[in-house]
Formats: structure tokens, C-alpha cells, sequence
């Protein structure tokens, strides 16, 4: 196209390729440990290889980018790597449906997606780069998960499972977005499955503690996470089943207070109790058939607060502790045996779900709070009040009563204070082949052994049929499923799950510290130095997937003595997303923009300044052309005046006094410094920033227009070169190439980026202050001290609001207003 190759146009696709190869040439970007310098590692969140890099990848690397490239002008030692999270379903569903092995499809991609970001200009160290399909690579967390596994920490176990019908998997709780696959958004459904899990609620407390020692973090991913690990407090008490010794439900509750207005109790079907509480092949079918209608429904529909309550009423009946009566036991569908116990004591009169169900079954509602007066009672009671209906309890407060009703349980030997966590143990098995392999055997004799160390990595076969039809495919692989015991030396069976490869992106910062290291999954020395990641960026919607599971396998790690770190990133950056036309760029839409289109037409720098320009970076990004068009019209202008000057840029340092415009233009050359140094570093307002920078530019050509005549040509030459070499110092970490090329075209041998970031001179930032001289009609009347730049109407408008001037013009017309600057306002009024 005619247009694209405007002469006014600078020459961006040469200048961007050449600084490309040489920082890879040169090695600019690679990194070494050095405790002579301060450390920061900066990350973002690495991509799984789908095989194009699209506009969100853009944004968040172009982020990254401007901070370690800002990072290095500041004088630190920074890492930057990029690595893939290769393992993965779409790679397997590919080779299902274009018969291309997932290897294949993940190099490929990772392979295309590398000369995407190159062309981005990214400053990695590309010698780090990883990806989690590597056996080099797993090998590691295969014998981590040993390690788990000796201390428990790794179990097996049989249970009901979140289940994706499409992808054919287990899923984790966390990868349940309401009652949807995080991955296909396919409804979930639930499966009794053998599986492995990672005991991550040993861990909730500490990780739950730890959102409060976390300032870097946005406070809305912290309280996600809070809510997510859902702390409790409360009793844990047993009801005696009427009329069978021995036998007792335990429940817990955080309103041990409402002990008296308990009119029934509540099991989740599920209980393994309730077997043994059923009498009769009537009530067996019945509670079968229960059963299997509330397994059809998802965990989230189970909970929603507005829909019907299933229950079925069991002909055994529980004694209630604190009144010594027999109340109703029921089944109901709303209540979870993943949570507490998998049992409640039903308080109608105070809790909102129990009173629906109340309601429904026509069973007693006893209040044991007072309610205030006023109260209707169309629906349960949840707010402060004194205790009634209570027996010993009666006449407390709430908090009161708590601890006086735990006192009374363990006084009795019924009960105990208790806390309780939301969160579950993060299930780790898929079902699936494109994984790392579960280093476990079963042997005939010996039972569940792991892989001995040296025999590690179990390495995931390559000649594998993939039919998508269900079932584990490394199962039909029998070169890998049959296997020597590692203890016995007799036949054993490989595990043939893989791992979720949430496992893979849970240390991958930790191997970017030593990533070739051979003698374990991080060299020490090197994690010590680098980690914690400084500053982390990534989307939010990793809040209690990725995010929590890195935070917990860390903790893991220290635990087991391999590094001293509590958390793993020190600060996160949750940027937005990008849009189009207002919404999410997706195929669907039909609003996709190519990041390869852009480059191609406007050239990296001019969509990576339009991307850090748009929009602050946790806010959405609207797309539009014109933006991009806008960016590159900044860059060519920027270029013109460099190049159209270059004989006036050679000038030298700023000597002796300045003029009084000098003084002003190089004031607002340090206080952009100021305030770009500022918005990038304090408050990453990146937008405003770049802002600043072309403010200064317009302030440039303004000087040079104005100075030809009033400057002398050593103080003009000297002040454009220093603006100019300021702004490409500024502006650098957003659009690197052209701002190298230009620096090196000043004469300079040394990389832009290894310059020292720019520093505001306090000398030039002072104003001088003068002061102004105001008559009114010829008389003097009063006198301002003004700013020795301030413009004129600043003046103006200041002279006529002052307090000694106004009533000199009161009741008449100013008619004129002269400003003679730094000396005199001379006020004319009429009547
Ligand atoms: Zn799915
Ligand atoms: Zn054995």
C-alpha cells in the first residue's frame, strides 16, 4: 500500500530489525548474578503456546518491557525472562483434530510466538528461555512431588471430583468458574474418581495470613484470595442419633449461640454416615434415588440462595444436646461434604437457607436472638441482639453466648472450638496425555511406590493414540504403563494420569534463576539472589488459580529446605484488558487486531507506545486505529526535528546564565524528568508518563522556534540537545529501537540502555520569584511577587484579585490591562 511507505515516514522496519539483532548480538539483555548490584527480577506471566501471539500478550509484555528497561537505566541488575507453559490441553485437542502430535504443535507454535515477541523488541535474556513440556524440566517437579508424597503432603484419593464432560478431566475447585470449566466454559459436572491431590489446606492459614503482609499486591486479588480460603470460626459438636448407642453426627457451626433454636439437622447426601442411619430397603431406594438427583446438579446450583431446596426426611431421628430433644434428620442437596463437616445443625430462626428449607418442610422456627422492634418475621434473623429461647445462654450477647456455649460442650466432652477453611486440597490429576507423568507405581506386592530419584524424569512416551474418547490415553500405552517396582525388582503399573499443569507454572520463576542447572530444580545461590520476583504481571483472572497454587508450592519448597522465601512475588500488576468496539477481542466478534498487522504498518514502537498510552494499565484498553496512527505520528515528528537539526544537536553542555527563556524551557525539561520518573516508578501511571514526554516535545519545537532570534546559539544548541537527549532517555522503555537509533545518531557509542535514567537538576526546577509593580489608572496601588516565568494572563489575573488593588476598581470597568512582564501591571478603568 501507497501509505505505507510515506517518505515522511521514518525507516522503522529497518531501524527496528537492526537494533534487534544487535541487543541479541551483543547479548544486552543477558544476566548474571552480581551482589555488587541491586536485583530486580521482573515477570510476566508466561504464555501457553497456542501458537499466535494476540493484543493481550502485547500489553502485558509491553508493560514488562517499559519496567526492565526502566529498571536497567536505574542502575539495577534485572532479569527478564520468557519462557512457555507448554504443557496443555488445546495441544492435545489439535492433535485429535488435525492428527498433529502435541510436541509437534507445541514447538511449532513456541517457535512462531518467539519471532512474534522478537519483533516486539522484548528485552529477555532468550538464554533462559524454558518450556514445561521439557523433561529436563519436569523431571524436577516429579521428584518434588515424591517428596510431597513421602510427607503426605501428596495423597490418593477416591472422591467426588469436579468434571469436565468436554475436556474429559478432573478439574480443581479453582478451575470451576460458577459451575463452569475455567478452560472450555463447558458446565462441570461431578465424577466419584480415584485422584491425586496436594494437601494445600495444611497451608491455608499461612496463606491466609500472608494477604496481610503483601502491600505490593492489589488489594482485590488479596481479599479474592481471603474469600477463597474462607476462614471460619465456630464449634464442632456431636448430636446423638436417637435410640442407637454410640452412634453421633458430627457438625460444625459458626453459631454455636443458636444451639437452642436447632429444630433439625442437616446431612449432605453424600455422608458415609448415612448407611448406617438407614433401616429398611424402602428407605435404602429412597435415599438411592435422592442420591442420584442431587449428584445432576452442580456444586454452585447446590448453594444458590434462590432456588428450592431439595430434602428427604430419614426415619432416624438426633437428639439436640442443648434441649435434650429429638429433632428430624434430613438429607438436603445444600449442604456440601466438602464443607465443615459435611453436617449442620439446622437454626431456622437465624440463618436464611435453613429457614427456606423450614419453611418448605413445615418444621419448627424457634427465634434466639431478639428482634429489634418493628421486625417482621418473613425471613430469618442474622443481625446483633440479646439471647432468648436459650436456656443458660439467655440474656447474652451473641459473642457472649459463643464462647459460653463452647465452654459448655467441652465441659460436657461433646465439643471444641474449631476453625474452619473453605478451601480444599488442590486435586492434581488429569486425565488427560499432554502432562507431566505421575511418578507413581503399583506393584502387585509392594502396593503405591514412587520412582526411584535416579530413575527420574519419568519420561511422557511420544507414541501415544489420541482419540479424545475418554480415559487416560498414556493407559494404552504399554511400554510405559508396565514397569519394574523400583522396590521389589517385580512387575509393577505406572500411574497413568499426568499432572495439571497449574504444577509447571507453580516454580517456573524459580528455574529462570538457573535455568540449564542440572544438580536440582533451582541452584540455590542463584534463587537466593534473584527471587522474590520485584515485580509480577498477569491477568486477574488468575487470582485463586495460578496465583494461589504458585504462592502455596513456594511455601512448600522453603518447607522442605530448599530456599529461605515466604512468598514468591514480591509485587503484581493485574493489567487490563484489551477491547474493541467494547468488547473483548475475540474470533467471534470479528474484532481481532493482529499484533503482526501493526507491526507491519506502523512498526513496534508506534504499538507499543499506543498500548502503554491508551489507557492506564490496570484499566481496559480500547483499541482504535487512529490511536496507533496518533502514536506514530508522535514517533515521525520526533524523528524530524532530530534529523532536521542535527547540525544545532552537536552543541555541548549548558554554560553560564541563561536567558529567561532558556531558564523556563530547560525548568520544564527537569520537571518532566520529575514527573515521569515519578508516574513510572510510584504509580506505574505509564499513560501520563508518555503524556509528559510529548508535552516536552511540543515544548521543544515551540523553543526552537521561538529562541532563534532571543538566544544566543551556544545557549539554544545546548538546551535542544539536552531536551532531545532527555526525551529519548524518557520515552526509551517504551519505544526502544527508535530511540536508539536516534541516541547513537547524537553520537553516543554506548546503548541507550545502558545509560543512566535521567535526573532532575533542583537548580533548574527553582523558580525565581519578582515582584510586580500594579497601578491602577498611573497610580501604584499595590505589588505582586510572581514567578519570574509566570505567563501573562497568570499575572494579569493575579493583579486584579489582589486584595489592595480591588477596591480601586470598584464600581468601574476595566478597560485595559497591560503586563510588562517581571515589572509592571498597569491597570486602565473607565467608569
Ligand atoms: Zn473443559
Ligand atoms: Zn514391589
Amino acid at each position: 500500500m501507497a501509505t505505507e511507505d510515506r517518505a515522511d515516514r521514518y525507516p522503522f522496519r529497518d531501524i527496528e530489525a537492526r537494533w534487534q539483532r544487535t541487543w541479541e548480538e551483543t547479548g544486552q539483555f543477558r544476566v548474571a548474578e552480581d551482589p555488587a548490584r541491586p536485583k530486580y527480577y521482573c515477570l510476566e506471566m508466561f504464555p501457553y503456546p497456542s501458537g499466535r501471539i494476540h493484543m493481550g500478550h502485547v500489553r502485558v509484555y509491553t508493560i514488562g518491557d517499559l519496567l526492565a528497561r526502566f529498571k536497567w537505566m536505574r542502575g539495577f541488575n534485572v532479569l527478564h525472562p520468557m519462557g512457555w507453559d507448554a504443557f496443555g490441553l488445546p495441544a492435545e485437542n489439535a492433535a485429535i483434530d488435525n492428527g498433529v502430535h502435541p510436541a509437534v504443535w507445541t514447538h511449532e507454535n513456541i517457535a512462531n510466538m518467539k519471532t512474534q515477541l522478537k519483533r516486539l523488541g522484548m528485552s529477555y535474556d532468550w538464554d533462559r528461555e524454558l518450556a514445561t513440556c521439557d523433561p529436563s524440566y519436569y523431571r524436577w517437579e516429579q521428584l518434588v512431588f515424591i517428596r510431597m508424597f513421602e510427607r503426605g503432603l501428596a495423597y490418593k484419593q477416591r472422591s467426588r471430583v469436579n468434571w469436565c464432560p468436554s475436556c474429559q478431566t478432573i478439574l480443581a475447585n479453582e478451575q470451576v468458574e460458577d459451575g463452569r470449566c475455567w478452560r472450555c466454559d463447558s458446565e462441570v459436572t461431578t465424577k466419584e474418581i480415584e485422584g491425586w491431590f496436594f494437601k494445600i489446606t495444611d497451608y491455608a492459614e499461612e496463606l491466609l495470613a500472608w494477604t496481610d503482609r503483601m502491600p505490593g499486591w492489589p488489594e482485590r486479588v488479596l481479599t479474592m484470595q481471603r474469600n477463597w480460603i474462607g476462614k471460619s470460626e465456630g464449634a464442632e459438636f456431636n448430636l446423638p442419633v436417637a435410640g442407637r448407642a454410640g452412634l453421633a453426627i458430627t457438625i460444625f457451626t459458626t453459631r454455636p449461640d443458636t444451639s437452642f433454636g436447632m429444630t433439625y439437622a442437616v446431612l449432605a447426601p453424600e455422608h458415609p454416615l448415612v448407611d448406617s442411619l438407614v433401616t429398611g430397603a424402602d428407605e435404602a431406594e429412597r435415599v438411592r434415588a435422592f442420591r442420584q438427583e442431587v449428584a445432576r446438579e452442580t456444586e454452585i446450583e447446590r448453594l444458590a440462595a434462590d432456588r428450592p431446596k431439595r430434602g428427604l426426611r430419614l426415619s432416624a431421628r438426633a437428639v439436640n444436646p442443648f434441649t435434650g430433644k429429638e429433632i428430624p434428620l434430613f438429607l438436603a442437596d445444600y449442604v456440601l461434604m466438602g464443607y465443615g463437616t459435611g453436617a449442620i445443625m439446622a437454626v431456622p430462626g437465624e440463618d436464611q437457607r435453613d429457614w427456606d428449607f423450614a419453611r418448605q418442610h413445615g418444621l419448627d422456627i424457634i427465634a434466639t436472638v431478639k428482634r429489634p422492634d418493628g421486625w417482621e418475621d418473613t425471613q430469618a434473623y442474622t443481625g446483633e441482639g440479646v439471647k432468648i429461647n436459650s436456656g443458660f445462654l439467655d440474656g447474652l450477647s451473641i459473642e457472649e453466648a459463643k464462647r459460653r456455649a463452647i465452654d459448655w460442650l467441652v465441659e460436657e466432652g461433646i465439643g471444641r472450638s474449631k476453625i474452619n477453611y473453605r478451601l480444599r486440597d488442590w486435586g492434581i490429576s488429569r486425565q488427560r496425555y499432554w502432562g507431566a507423568p505421575i511418578p507413581i507405581l503399583y506393584c502387585e506386592r509392594c502396593g503405591m511406590v514412587p520412582e526411584k530419584i535416579e530413575n527420574l524424569p519419568v519420561v511422557l512416551p511420544q507414541d501415544v493414540q489420541i482419540s479424545g474418547k475418554g480415559g487416560s490415553p498414556l493407559a494404552e500405552v504399554a511400554t510405559f504403563v508396565h514397569a519394574t517396582c523400583p522396590k521389589c525388582g517385580g512387575r509393577a503399573r505406572r500411574d497413568t494420569d499426568t499432572m495439571d499443569t497449574f504444577v509447571e507454572s507453580s516454580w517456573y520463576f524459580l528455574r529462570y534463576c538457573s535455568p540449564r542447572y542440572e544438580g536440582g530444580m533451582f541452584e540455590r545461590s542463584a534463587a537466593e539472589y534473584w527471587m522474590p520476583v520485584d515485580q509480577y504481571i498477569g491477568g486477574i483472572e488468575h487470582a485463586v488459580l495460578h496465583l494461589l497454587y504458585a504462592r502455596f508450592y513456594t511455601k512448600v519448597l522453603r518447607d522442605f529446605g530448599m530456599i529461605t522465601l515466604d512468598e514468591p512475588f514480591a509485587a503484581l500488576l493485574s493489567q487490563g484488558m484489551v477491547i474493541k468496539d467494547g468488547a473483548k477481542m475475540s474470533k467471534s466478534k470479528g474484532n481481532v487486531v493482529d499484533p503482526d498487522d501493526m507491526i507491519r504498518r506502523f512498526g513496534a514502537d508506534a504499538t507499543r507506545l499506543f498500548t502503554l498510552f491508551a489507557a492506564p494499565p490496570e484499566r481496559d484498553l480500547e483499541w482504535t486505529e487512529s490511536g496507533v496512527e496518533g502514536a506514530s505520528r508522535f514517533l515521525n515528528r520526533l524523528w524530524r526535528f532530530v534529523h532536521g537539526h542535527a547540525q544545532e544537536l552537536t552543541g555541548g553542555a549548558v554554560a553560564g546564565a541563561l536567558s529567561d527563556a532558556g531558564r523556563v524551557f530547560r525548568r520544564t525539561i527537569h520537571e518532566t524528568i520529575a514527573r515521569v520518573t515519578v508516574d513510572v516508578e510510584r504509580d506505574f501511571h505509564f499513560n501520563t508518563a508518555i503524556s509528559a514526554i510529548m508535552e516536552l516535545v511540543n515544548a521543544l519545537h515551540d523553543f526552537e522556534r521561538d529562541s532563534l532570534d532571543r538566544t544566543a546559539r551556544e545557549e539554544r544548541g545546548a538546551l535542544l540537545r539536552e531536551a532531545v537527549e532527555v526525551a529519548l532517555r524518557l520515552i526509551g522503555p517504551v519505544c526502544p529501537h527508535v530511540a536508539e537509533e536516534m541516541w547513537r545518531g547524537l553520537g553516543h557509542d554506548r546503548s541507550l540502555f545502558a545509560e543512566p535514567w535521567p535526573a532532575a537538576d533542583t537548580a533548574a526546577l527553582a523558580r525565581e520569584r519578582v515582584t510586580v509593580v500594579v497601578q491602577v489608572d498611573g497610580k501604584v496601588r499595590g505589588r505582586l511577587t510572581v514567578d519570574v516565568s509566570a505567563p501573562e494572563q497568570a499575572v494579569r489575573e493575579q493583579a486584579l484579585a489582589e486584595d489592595k488593588v480591588r477596591p480601586w476598581l470598584d464600581g468601574r470597568q476595566v478597560a485595559k490591562v497591560v503586563v510588562v512582564p517581571g515589572r509592571l501591571v498597569n491597570i486602565v478603568t473607565r467608569a
